[in-house]
Parts: C-alpha cells; sequence; structure tokens
C-alpha cells in the first residue's frame, strides 16, 4: 500500500512559520510512529504570483486534485493589496476550493481547559465548550452573478449577488446531518428568510433533508439571532450549518468564544473519492496576519490542529489525531503560550518554534 500523500502550501505571512512546525511533527511521526507521508511542497498565493504571475499554477491544482489531503497555511498581505482581482493571493485559495469542490467547510469551536480564563466570556460560558460549524463554501455571494463594480447614471455600483441552487443546499445539509448523527444530534441552520430569498429556499430544502434524519432534533435561527445566542450562551449549539457568508462571519465570532484565531483549525471537505475519504483540504482559520510576519510571534497551534483533522478524516488515523490534540492540551497546561494567548502581565510568551517544540516533547 502506498504512503499517505500530503500536500503541502505554506503560502504568505505567517503561513511558512507555522507550516515549519508542522513539519516537524509529521518528522516526529515519521520517526517515532513510523508513519511515512509521501510529502510534498509547493507555492500559493502571494508567493506563487511573484514566481509564476499567478495565484496558484496549473501544476500546483493538478497536483492537489490527486493527493489525498492539502494543507495550507495561509494567503495575502500588504503588497498584493493593489493586484487585479483575477491575480489576488485570494483567488489561488478559492480556485482550489472551488475545482476540488469543497463544498463544507467545517469548523470546530473547542475550548481547552488551560484557556478558559482568557475567553472574552464568563468561564462557564465556555468551560468545555465543542461545537462545530459547517459553512456552505463554494457558492453564495463570494461567486454569484452578475458581481462588479458598474457606471449607473453619474455613480458607480458595486454589486454582488447572493444564489443558491437547490442542489447545493442539499449536499451541504447532509454533511451537516451526518456530522451530527456522529455528535449530539443536534443541528441548528442559520440563515435570513426574513429579508433573503436565498435563505428561504435554504430553509425549505434544509427542512426536506432533514425528514432523512429522524433523529437529528433540527432548529432554525436568523443568523444575526444565531449570533447574539452564539455569544450570550454557545452550549446551547452542537452542529450549526449556514452559507458562505454568514458562516464566514459566524466562524469568527466563534473563534473568540475559544480565545485565540490561533487556536482554530478548519477542514473543507468535497465528495468522496475512489477511497471512500473525501477530498480535503486543511487550514488554519486564521489569515496570513501580516502585523506579526516574520518576527516569530505567530501561533502554530491552529495549522498543528488542522494536521490533526487530516490525521482523522483523510488519514483514518483518529488515534493519532487524539493523540497530537492531547499533546497540544498539555503543553496548554504547562502554562506555555504565544503571545496571543496572553492577556495578562507577567508571563513571558513563547515563540513559534518553541511552541512547536514544546508540542513535539509532548508527543
Ligand atoms: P484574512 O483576510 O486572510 O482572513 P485577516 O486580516 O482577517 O486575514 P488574520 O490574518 O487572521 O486576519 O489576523 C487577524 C488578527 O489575528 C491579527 O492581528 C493577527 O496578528 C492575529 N492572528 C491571526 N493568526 C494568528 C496566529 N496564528 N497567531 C497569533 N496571532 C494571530
Ligand atoms: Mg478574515
Amino acid at each position: 500500500m502506498s504512503n499517505p500523500s500530503l500536500l503541502i502550501l505554506p503560502g504568505d505571512g505567517i503561513g511558512p512559520e507555522v507550516m515549519a512546525e508542522v513539519r516537524k511533527i509529521i518528522d516526529w511521526y515519521g520517526a517515532k510512529r513510523d508513519l511515512a507521508f509521501d510529502v510534498s511542497e509547493d507555492l500559493v498565493g502571494g508567493a506563487a504570483y511573484d514566481k509564476h504571475g499567478t495565484p496558484l499554477h496549473d501544476d500546483t491544482m493538478a497536483k492537489a486534485q490527486t493527493v489525498d489531503a492539502v494543507l495550507l497555511g495561509a494567503v495575502g498581505g500588504p503588497k498584493y493589496d493593489n493586484l487585479d482581482f483575477s491575480v489576488k493571493p485570494e483567488r489561488g485559495l478559492l480556485r482550489l476550493r472551488k475545482e476540488m469542490d469543497l463544498f463544507a467547510n467545517l469548523r470546530p469551536a473547542q475550548c481547552f481547559d488551560a484557556l478558559a480564563d482568557f475567553s472574552s466570556l464568563k468561564k462557564d460560558v465556555v468551560a468545555g465548550l465543542d461545537i462545530m460549524i459547517v459553512r456552505e463554501l463554494t457558492s453564495g455571494i463570494y461567486f454569484g452573478e452578475p458581481r462588479g463594480i458598474i457606471e449607473e447614471g453619474n455613480e458607480r455600483v458595486g454589486i454582488n449577488t447572493q444564489r443558491y441552487t437547490e442542489s447545493e443546499i442539499d449536499r451541504v445539509a447532509r454533511s451537516a446531518f451526518e456530522l451530527a448523527m456522529k455528535r449530539g444530534k443536534k443541528l441548528c441552520s442559520m440563515e435570513k428568510a426574513n429579508v433573503m430569498e436565498s435563505g428561504i429556499l435554504w430553509r425549505e430544502v434544509v427542512t426536506e433533508v432533514g425528514k432523512e434524519y429522524p433523529e437529528v432534533e433540527l432548529s432554525h435561527m436568523y443568523a444575526d439571532a444565531g449570533a447574539m445566542q452564539l455569544c450570550r450562551w454557545p452550549k446551547q449549539f452542537d452542529v450549526i450549518v449556514t452559507d458562505n457568508l454568514f458562516g464566514d462571519l459566524l466562524s469568527d465570532a466563534a473563534a473568540m468564544l475559544t480565545g485565540s484565531l490561533g487556536m482554530l483549525p478548519s477542514a473543507s471537505l468535497g465528495q468522496p473519492m475512489e477511497n471512500g475519504r473525501p477530498k480535503a483540504l486543511y487550514e488554519p482559520v486564521h489569515g496570513s496576519a501580516p502585523d506579526i510576519a516574520g518576527q516569530g510571534k505567530a501561533n502554530p497551534i491552529a495549522c498543528i490542529l488542522s494536521f490533526a483533522m487530516a490525521l482523522r478524516y483523510s488519514f483514518d488515523m483518529g488515534e493519532e489525531a487524539d493523540r497530537l490534540e492531547k499533546a497540544v492540551e498539555q503543553v496548554l497546561a504547562d502554562g506555555k503560550r504565544t503571545a496571543d494567548l496572553l492577556g495578562e502581565e507577567g508571563v513571558t510568551p513563547v515563540s513559534t518554534s518553541e511552541m512547536g517544540d514544546a508540542v513535539v516533547a509532548a508527543l
């Protein structure tokens, strides 16, 4: 049997810095657990634009289609802000998501005990929190046509279109129900059916799919009310399913429940491949963080936990994923903190590479 294959795309900003720490962990698995991965590495985002004049080379795209999993760091940065939209770093990531057809974005918001004090919310609100947001990722307002800035009369108009087909809603709803079946059997669907046609259709289709999952307790919430409930009492939720735009916002808000953007992994899953496992791309929720790039300050845990999700969902190595997550928990319990995890004075932060080394040591 061939080794599981992994394509690493470090990208821009802190992407390469946090990915270097994941490399240490992959090396540890090779040396100590005899788990060999076929790892290849390539460029994406601004780094790819600098070399090839495009944020994702066709060869890289082709490679991504054949591997068991892609692990991506982050893309973008101020250097690329004035580029034409068609070659912006973010387009590289959008193309990967679109062509791999990764329609379900899984974002866990999990509170590590050691960080419960650090949340902006009261400890009892977040302690033990373990929810999963499923965000539709390949459609909606970020892709809908028509789009653009047009002249109308004597002024310009910016246009984006929210568009969802029944089948697009159906497949992401199914992913969410399947996930709910494996978890707390509770699913909350969020849209704005009160003011959006796509929201009305969303609610109808999710309700319809729900009839096939009678064991799952399904509820619906307007996304703005959902945002409020997420901050008020997040433990009322288990799995949340929502569209691309609302999912973007809600999962960033959920991120702060757990302490830092630097802690949150994500998985983007598509249709099953020949081996039965879904096409998959794993990446930290955070971006390229240009404000701290190159300073050894970035928290590598989000990227490390993204690799743990790859172990679980793409490589069928659930026990090894547990091992890695426990190692992270151990390091946090020992008091190791990167700067983003420090509110109070008196504790000296560890660097990106010290955090990576600590996780390897805990393994
Ligand atoms: P994007 O548009 O790519 O999502 P963004 O501008 O929304 O990027 P991030 O790049 O995620 O946001 O950064 C938001 C803030 O969080 C920044 O202040 C950044 O320094 C901080 N941050 C993000 N990731 C990390 C990390 N891994 N470790 C420490 N701080 C982080
Ligand atoms: Mg962002």
